[in-house]
């Protein structure tokens, strides 16, 4: 006869895992004692925001593990009362439920709280990785988390942890550098995220963190190959065993073993092994070598699994086999945005007909019971409301400025153009240099993120007019005149989010028509010419960078656009170096550091210095 484990538990007595003083590890195995089958499934269950409270409320129904917001899915009221307000409901119906399991809510806090309007937002990963200081990486994380907790959600999905081997990749900004031991030092974004020693987890002032997207993610083959023809974003890794650990596993390997990292999400693209004979790619959401045998057992990964958004729907076959081939290779939580019910049906009849074990449910659900209690959810499963008053302060903002500021990489500076002068007359150019929504670029409010004024911040103009009483600005750059001393035209990108901004899906590395014209009548009527580009990536300059007296790399700065101006005008030196390998054309790439035959425009570090 079957015996009902919950009844089993409540015989033994009063709960042991509502009892915080107990070690973690007891409190997780009395409490998974306890569960019925269905219970651990919907642990392993995320559905969104936007699809839980139908006609049959999910979270209740399916005892739902946790629940997200995907890019841009805000509550009407986006406040931080209004986000509090959100999360705090769905945790009272997670509390509603038999066991009173709190749910974890999880949001993309790639670049601050970026979905939460009045946050602070800081410089897209690629600018981080420019600065060359982890301490500010951790000091960013460290905001990011109070600013993000502050409206409930107690889980990132961040850092981007991929090492991005090819700039036409749309999601390249989300990496801090082409180069893997520059990703394993910003690696300690997660000691931010989740605190020192570990994981600090059960403060107020912390979150999980996720490491992402594992991996090989930036690290895709482009156009075609001997297997196919390849997209770059969810595209084919084709590497040796031996290349993939050292180019992108190596941030993985301190995440965990450095920073104790809680979760990490596998990555919507697949991995070919050359030494297997390419050919037969193999998607990461299934690949049972890097997810059980690589990451938990040989780097000794102890969080849990997510998985990214529908990647089990990309798996071979029907339903079924894709959801029992990917919990069998080791993910333990899914991403299911609008299908929540269905896969919770779904893994229980593989669990019943014997097709996914029982003690793979048992280690899915204990390592995300494990965040829950390290989390401190159950003694405090509410949002403290208290930390609100921290958002977009005016110390976060400074912190931020000053990543802007460290983020800036002087490209070329001839005559000394840069820093400007005091009482030079200044003409500013270029939809960019005042337009906050394309300063911030993706995931920003939306998951593709908007031109215009999006977010509360100063523009790059904002900081230029703070410094100068002697400002002419013209988007089009519309008669730039010799009284000017100098001409400062911004180029740049407009925001996009990954595959959307793949180069060979609709974006270009080569500057646009408007930016070109614009660089043409500045410096062909200035003296004094300097071109700042705003963009997530490099751009093609080649033809144009002769006629600019000063070139800087902005990226993408964020809601703090005056630190820009605080090394143009010499209030802070220039000190960023280029994370990524700056191309002569678009056909050079991928080009990285160490290829045969290195001739780029810039080379993988460079950056002028100025002093203060
Ligand atoms: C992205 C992830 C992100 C997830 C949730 C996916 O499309 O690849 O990076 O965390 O959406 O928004």
């Amino acid at each position: 006869v079957a015996v009902d484990p919950a009844l089993a538990a409540r015989a033994r007595g009063p709960a042991a895992y509502l009892d915080a003083r107990r070690p973690v590890a007891e409190r997780v195995s009395d409490l998974l004692g306890r569960m019925t089958l269905e219970e651990k499934v919907g642990q392993m269950t995320q559905a969104e925001r936007g699809a839980v409270d139908g006609a049959r409320d999910q979270i209740t129904t399916l005892a739902l593990g946790s629940v997200l917001s995907g890019g841009g899915s805000v509550p009407a009221d986006n406040t931080p009362s209004g986000w509090a307000d959100m999360v705090d409901a769905y945790q009272s119906k997670a509390l509603a439920t038999r066991l009173k399991i709190p749910l974890l809510y999880g949001i993309d806090s790639v670049h601050g709280h970026n979905n939460l309007v009045g946050a602070t937002v800081f410089p897209h990963n690629i600018g981080m990785g420019a600065t060359r200081d982890p301490g500010l990486v951790r000091k960013e994380e460290q905001i990011t988390a109070v600013e993000t907790k502050a409206t409930g959600p107690q889980w990132v999905f961040a850092p981007c942890v991929c090492v991005s081997r090819d700039v036409r990749w749309g999601r390249t900004y989300e990496s801090f550098g082409e180069h893997p031991r520059l990703v394993t030092e910003m690696a300690v974004a997660i000691e931010g995220f989740q605190g020192g020693n570990k994981r600090d987890l059960a403060t107020n002032r912390h979150v999980l963190a996720t490491a992402k997207h594992y991996a090989g993610d930036g690290d895709t083959v482009f156009g075609s190959s001997t297997s196919g023809t390849y997209t770059i974003d969810q595209g084919v890794t084709v590497t040796d065993r031996r290349t993939f650990a050292k180019v992108d596993l190596a941030p993985y390997v301190t995440a965990v073993r450095k920073y104790g990292v809680g979760s990490i999400m596998p990555s919507f693209s697949s991995v070919d092994w050359t030494e297997d004979g390419v050919g037969n790619p193999v998607k990461m959401s299934a690949h049972t070598e890097l997810l059980t045998e690589v990451l938990k057992k040989k780097i000794g990964f102890d969080g849990f699994l997510v998985s990214d958004w529908e990647a089990v729907h990309q798996l071979p076959g029907d339903y079924p086999t894709q959801v029992r081939t990917s919990v069998n290779a080791g993910m333990d939580m899914f991403m299911e945005p609008y299908s929540a019910p269905q896969f919770v049906r779904t893994l229980l009849d593989e669990v019943r007909a014997g097709r996914v074990k029982t003690s793979r449910i048992e280690d899915a659900v204990s390592r995300i019971l494990k965040a829950k209690f390290e989390l401190g959810l159950f003694e405090h499963p509410y949002t403290d409301r208290g930390l609100a008053r921290t958002i977009g302060s005016p110390e976060h903002r400074a912190v931020a400025r000053e990543a802007v500021a460290k983020s800036q990489v002087l490209l070329k500076n001839s005559q000394g153009a840069l820093p400007l002068r005091k009482g030079e007359r200044i003409y500013v150019a270029g939809v960019n240099a005042d337009d906050i929504g394309n300063q911030a670029g993706g995931w920003t409010v939306t998951w593709q993120g908007s031109s215009g004024g999006i977010i509360p911040g100063t523009t790059i103009l904002d900081g230029i007019e703070q410094n100068s009483s002697h400002v002419t600005y013209s988007a089009d750059a519309s008669a730039p005149t010799s009284g000017n001393d100098v001409g400062i035209v911004v180029v740049g990108e407009t925001p996009y989010a990954e595959g959307v901004g793949d180069v060979g899906n609709g974006h270009t590395l080569n500057l646009s028509d408007a930016d070109k014209a614009n660089i043409d009548k500045v410096c062909g009527a200035i003296r004094t010419c300097v071109v700042l580009d705003v963009a997530g990536r490099p751009q093609i300059v080649t033809d144009r960078l002769p006629r600019m007296d000063a070139f800087v790399m902005s990226w993408l700065p964020g809601s703090e656009g005056a630190g820009v101006a605080d090394v143009l005008f010499g209030r802070r030196p220039f000190t960023g170096r280029l994370p990524v390998t700056w191309p002569r054309s678009e056909g050079q790439e991928p080009i990285n550091i160490g290829d045969r035959d290195y001739a780029p425009l810039f080379p993988y570090g460079h950056g002028l210095r100025t002093r203060r």
